[in-house]
């Protein structure tokens, strides 16, 4: 079979190009929207973008375009003038690449004089061009405007013809092309379904690190870090016929990952580190409490909202550095707290912070970390938030998996 050249990894692909016709497009005077959105749509359909060309409205200039198009990716999705104007002519140039001449749709004509009629304007002639496809196309009916869209086939490859008002490019995609694309090539592209781990506590050179090997042979799914900040996301993208196929192929990637850096993996998709562990708070029937000496309340705003009132026993925010162990039993003590989380920050060396953390049970369990952050106030807060959340995240989680291993097991 010949390779596409195109395609980067082991498992087949299909490959699009996006054609946004516009003079205002080239010329600046209009962000083109179309193009980031198609190219995110397809992506969620196994379809790699290739290429993205936008052209004036010259016919010169569109013809090498699509034709260039054409001759390089499986899929061409074009936008833009396909209205009844002077300076509408995709159709046209569309029907001279494909060498296929524009014939009248009657049906077609029947449905745009339709159009006006309910709208109680007479139809302009102009509209009467807007009627007619290139010689074996089939009509994307367009409920939002007068321009019909269209696409065509030529050596297995698909060419569509969308309008260039987002309003109706946008439905037209997700509505009839998308899934006329999907059943068209489905054996070769099927479905892209993304999972994301989210992991903190380790720098992203030292996640970079643990999973090169992992990350270098991933193929499918392919895997990749994405770091930001406070959390680096390890995003899993699986490609498969079915979303089913695609589930398994994600569990093993993820159970590779979990192999390996699986004690810092806090979350899934869009849970955040805040969330994860106020609902492991809300599982251990806890009633906490902060102490702040560091992030001047960060840690509180963040996790208390997330928490239902009776199992929020409140906390301090302090100035005077003192030490999280201090604090911590301060809360057990004074706030009739059963859980308390406890920050604290002394200088260091060279306008570095001494970082205490403190999580602590009123029967003597806890943990306990100490770092040592640089940088500007606002970073080292940051920093100081995160790994806070985490420490509290993690001690629950290990006592919520020392409780499940422990436990009878149920008759
Ligand atoms: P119609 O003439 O029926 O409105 P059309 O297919 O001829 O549709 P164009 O004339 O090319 O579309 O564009 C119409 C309007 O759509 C433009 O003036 C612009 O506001 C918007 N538009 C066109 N292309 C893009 C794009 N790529 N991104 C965002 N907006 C676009």
């Amino acid at each position: 079979m010949e390779t596409n050249p195109l395609n980067k990894s082991d498992a087949p692909q299909t490959f699009a190009e996006v054609v946004t016709i516009g003079s205002e497009l080239v010329l600046g005077q209009l962000v083109d929207t179309n193009a980031a959105y198609i190219a995110r749509s397809l992506a969620e359909i196994g379809v790699g973008l290739a290429f993205h060309t936008t052209v004036g409205d010259d016919w010169d200039r569109m013809r090498i375009a699509l034709r260039t198009a054409l001759s390089r990716a499986d899929i061409v999705i074009a936008t833009g003038g396909l209205g009844p104007t002077e300076d509408d002519f995709t159709r046209e140039v569309v029907a001279e690449v494909l060498d296929a001449p524009l014939e009248l749709q009657p049906d077609l004509l029947a449905y745009i004089e339709g159009l006006f009629q309910k709208m109680g304007f007479r139809m302009a002639p102009n509209n009467r061009k807007q009627a007619y496809l290139p010689k074996g196309g089939h009509v994307i009916p367009n409920p939002r405007g007068t321009a019909p869209a269209f696409w065509a086939e030529t050596n297995g490859r698909v060419l569509v013809a969308l309008p260039g008002v987002p309003f109706e490019t946008e439905p037209l995609l997700r509505e009839a092309v998308l899934p006329m694309l999907q059943q068209r090539f489905a054996p070769a592209g099927g479905l892209m379904i993304n999972r994301v781990l989210k992991v903190t506590g380790i720098g992203e050179s030292n996640v970079d690190d643990q999973l090169r090997d992992i990350i270098r042979s991933s193929t499918n799914p392919i895997i990749g870090l994405q770091a930001s900040p406070g959390e680096i996301k390890v995003r899993l993208t699986a490609r498969a016929g079915s979303t089913e196929e695609a589930g398994r192929l994600l569990d093993q990637g993820e159970a590779r990952i979990m192999a390996q850096v699986g004690p810092l993996v806090f979350g899934r998709d869009d849970e955040t580190l805040a969330g994860n562990a106020a609902r492991l708070v809300k599982a251990s029937g806890y009633r906490l409490a902060v102490m702040d000496g560091l992030t001047r309340g960060r840690v509180a705003a963040d996790l208390c909202p997330l928490l239902p009132e009776p199992l929020f026993r409140g906390g301090w925010i302090l100035a005077d550095p003192q030490s999280a162990r201090d604090l911590a039993e301060k809360a057990l003590a004074e706030l009739g707290a059963d859980l308390a989380l406890a920050v604290a920050g002394f200088p260091g060396e060279e306008g570095r912070i001494r970082t205490e953390i403190q999580v602590r049970t009123r029967d003597g369990r806890g943990a306990e970390r100490i770092l040592d952050l640089g940088g500007p106030p606002r970073i080292v807060g940051s920093r100081a938030l995160t790994m806070t959340l985490f420490t509290l995240w993690s001690f629950l989680r290990d006592e919520q998996t020392a409780k499940t291993a422990g436990a009878p097991e149920a008759l």
